[in-house]
């Protein structure tokens, strides 16, 4: 996995006040389905847990989303657009509302009602858990230190 993905994921756990930090891995749970979910301190994903963009990537530049896009600075990376997902509950997304578009309500209503649960679970994330360690700096692809 790409060393931008993992600071994404430890971002997105340094973020989550439901995640805990237990030794080398935090434990969190689902945004969607609240299953146990674990991410090593490194960002490296266990077992089902992936990246979830609650606000689809997609959907950043529409006019439809520009509400949405507000409340997560009009940036996909943004921490608080960025929560913890099982596999499955993330694909399912991706393939019925992300698809759909903001146009559509059903989606769009979907999509505001996680972001609330997101917004819900939001802390300030540690400065130096949210830094990439130097070891993943030196060997990011722009050359800069995030
Ligand atoms: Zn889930």
């Amino acid at each position: 996995m790409r060393a931008s993905q993992k600071r994404l994921l430890r971002l997105a756990a340094a973020s989550d006040a439901e995640a805990r930090l237990d030794g080398e891995l935090w434990r969190t749970r689902c945004l969607h389905c609240r299953a146990h979910l674990e991410l090593r301190a490194d960002g490296e994903p266990v077992g089902a847990t992936s990246l979830e963009h609650v606000v689809p990537q997609a959907w950043f530049g529409r006019r439809e989303a520009a509400a949405l896009l507000a409340r997560v600075g009009g940036d996909p990376d943004d921490p608080r657009n960025l929560a913890l997902a099982c596999t499955g509950c993330n694909q399912a997304k991706g393939t019925t509302h992300d698809a759909r578009g903001p146009g559509d309500a059903r989606a769009a209503e979907v999509v505001t009602q996680l972001l609330e649960r997101r917004l819900a679970r939001w802390r300030e994330p540690d400065a130096p858990i949210a830094r990439a360690p130097a070891t993943y700096t030196s060997r990011d692809s722009t050359g800069f230190a995030p």
